[in-house]
């Protein structure tokens, strides 16, 4: 059983009916973020002016999973789950993008 209030493998949420990120390129969590190991990309919409996520990186390597980049967040769009299988083979393993972040992590499956 895991803690309700543990804090483990980090998830960038997207709305479940249109698909799309909830992330609105605030930046607030990297800012937040004491060991600043998050770093989000981003570009301005020409019609709309508002801000577009266009990468977003995040390095479990150095994270100490304090939960203060979650709190700064204004619309829950980074999560710290409950899952805490994060091994990986090697360092680069470490550094989730957004890709992984947003549909979590996709371990090899090994087969005989
Ligand atoms: S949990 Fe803490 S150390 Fe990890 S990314 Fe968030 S603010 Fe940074
Ligand atoms: S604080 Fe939330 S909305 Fe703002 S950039 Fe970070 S994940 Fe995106």
């Amino acid at each position: 059983m895991i803690a309700e209030r543990y804090r483990g493998a980090p998830r960038l949420n997207i709305n479940p009916e249109t698909g799309e990120t909830l992330c609105i390129a605030c930046n607030l969590c990297a800012l937040a973020c004491p060991e600043n190991l998050i770093v989000v990309g981003w570009q301005r919409d020409d019609l709309t002016r508002r801000k577009v996520l266009t990468a977003f990186t995040y390095d479990t390597s150095r994270c100490m999973f304090c939960g203060l980049c979650e709190d700064a967040c204004p619309t829950d769009c980074l999560e710290l789950t409950q899952d805490f299988e994060m091994a990986t083979y090697s360092r680069e393993g470490a550094i989730w993008d957004r890709h992984r972040l947003e549909e979590g992590p996709t371990p090899a499956r090994y087969v005989r």
